[in-house]
């Protein structure tokens, strides 16, 4: 890969490709997702590494931020009601709700981050 100067941080790099969103489904299944739509800066993340002037991006408005909210819930509730799932399967092994449940967290605060960025 060649790398080229990013417009926003000045730096040289090679730009990293963003695919599009998968739906998580019940038992960690995905649907959907996975196409490349995008490429962004691996420094400061832009998607507009190549443009000298930033179009307002849809992404980080007020009106995302309002949206992330209810969206971050219900994937939690979807991946605590996985674990759990997984959990009773596995025999109601308190080890592995206790990952469930920090794994939910973790993912919920990565989807949240990505989601507002
Ligand atoms: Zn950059």
């Amino acid at each position: 890969m060649s790398r080229v100067l990013c417009n926003r941080c000045k730096r040289m790099m090679v730009p990293r490709v963003i695919f599009s969103r998968s739906i998580a489904g019940g038992w960690g299944w995905r649907i959907g997702g996975g196409k490349p739509i995008s490429s962004c800066c691996p420094f400061c993340l832009s998607e507009h590494w190549d443009v000298v002037v930033e179009p307002s991006p849809l992404r980080g408005s007020v009106l995302m931020k309002v949206l992330s909210i209810p969206l971050t819930l219900i994937m939690f509730t979807l991946l605590f009601g996985a674990s759990n799932e997984l959990a009773s399967y596995m025999g109601g092994s308190a080890i592995v709700q206790w990952i469930g449940v920090i794994g939910s967290v973790v993912a919920t605060y990565k989807f949240g981050r990505w989601f507002v960025n």
